[in-house]
């Protein structure tokens, strides 16, 4: 078997449990065992999300969740916090479904802020703002508690968040902070293959997107919110993928949801102590991310080449990210993984580097 040890950002090592949760016999999706389904995954992501709102299940990547927060959430002018490849990414979905946007933009590598938040709100009139609570493409983690506790000045804003590289790998208390939108796509902290996202959704955002005529089709708040009264799904959902995330969040609830944000947070301290000892850190100091660490390449090595060696030894990291391609690189500690193993991944690139 030629499988190489995923250490990328998503889509994360799938373990054999849950690979042989997706193979099981289908069932009808307006069977009563998928409505028995669907209950379970639906109470169990809410102790996750800590949250009393409504969770919704999309069959597709996390793309589509940000057009469906996008379509049903922002009613005049949106503020985007671009910040990286996704952030930007997420500002180009608002303009492409016709919003007025509007970025409230770093350097790549730097944190959004809740002052910058504040001042940006504050001289707009905006009545949305997405974050990108962990920027994938440069490992920094936005302080979101601080950026909730602004949020708070502005009523009419709606607080749509990415925690797509963050929810079920640090904490994402969605009631606490007041997150309309919380969504997140499985292939990532989750550890189950790509195609099902979830994301927590407010009373105050299906308020919103009541005012809103054009909400789409696939992703109508509404039309969710109508067959998730009836613990189902509008269309025909990606069920081998609910299976396993059941059996994932079983898991997830037996390490203990507090448990599993300490150890990516000591699996995050790990790589980081090695990145800063042999290279530099990408992010900026003090919002270093708990899922992924982004390194400087102040070495100047072949970050090709480096994971060229690593795939011999059947392991994978990332290279940087578009522009930060060759200039940096990017280990994700992320899902299960376990001291040992990102230990023996750190060990591997030492022997190879010489370091
Ligand atoms: N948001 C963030 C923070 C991401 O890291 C990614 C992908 O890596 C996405 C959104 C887009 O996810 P997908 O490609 O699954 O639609």
């Amino acid at each position: 078997m030629s499988h190489k040890r995923l250490f990328i950002p998503g889509p994360t090592e799938v373990g054999v449990e849950n690979l042989a949760a997706l193979a099981q016999p289908q069932i009808g999706h307006r069977s009563r065992e998928f409505v028995e389904l669907y209950d379970r995954v639906v109470t169990k992501l809410r102790q996750l999300l800590e949250t009393k709102n409504r969770v919704f299940l999309f069959t597709c990547s996390s793309t589509g969740v940000w057009e469906a927060a996008i379509r049903n959430c922002v009613g005049r002018r949106v503020l985007c916090c671009a910040q990286g490849a996704f952030s930007d990414r997420w500002m180009q979905a608002a303009i492409a479904n016709g919003k007025q946007a509007e970025a409230l933009r770093v350097d790549w590598g730097k944190a959004i802020t809740a002052e910058m938040v504040d001042q940006a709100l504050s001289g707009g009139d905006f009545d949305a703002i997405t974050v990108v609570h962990n920027e994938t493409s440069t490992g920094v983690m936005n302080h979101l508690h601080e950026i909730a506790e602004v949020l708070k000045k502005f009523p009419d804003v709606m607080f749509l968040v990415d925690a797509v590289s963050s929810m079920a790998g640090a904490p994402t208390p969605v009631d606490a902070y007041g997150m309309d939108v919380c969504l997140a796509g499985l292939q990532k902290a989750f550890c189950l293959p790509p195609g099902l996202a979830v994301a927590s959704v407010s009373e105050r955002a299906l308020e919103r997107a009541r005012t809103i005529e054009h909400r789409g089709y696939y992703f109508d708040f509404l039309e969710m919110l109508k067959y998730d009264d009836r613990h189902m799904t509008p269309s025909t959902p990606a069920i081998p993928q609910i299976y396993a995330l059941d059996a994932q969040l079983d898991r997830i609830a037996a390490e203990g949801r507090v448990r599993r944000f300490e150890r990516h947070a000591h699996l995050a301290g790990i790589v980081q102590q090695w990145a800063r000892r042999h290279f530099a850190l990408f992010a900026e100091e003090g919002y270093e991310s708990a899922t992924v660490t982004c390194i400087e390449n102040t070495r100047g090595i072949s970050v090709a080449e480096l994971n060229e060696a690593l795939g011999r030894q059947r392991a994978q990291i990332s290279n940087g990210y578009g522009k930060l391609k060759e200039k940096t690189f990017r280990i994700a500690h992320m899902g299960d993984t376990q001291e040992w193993e990102i230990r023996g991944l750190l060990s591997s690139i030492d022997a190879i580097l010489g370091l």
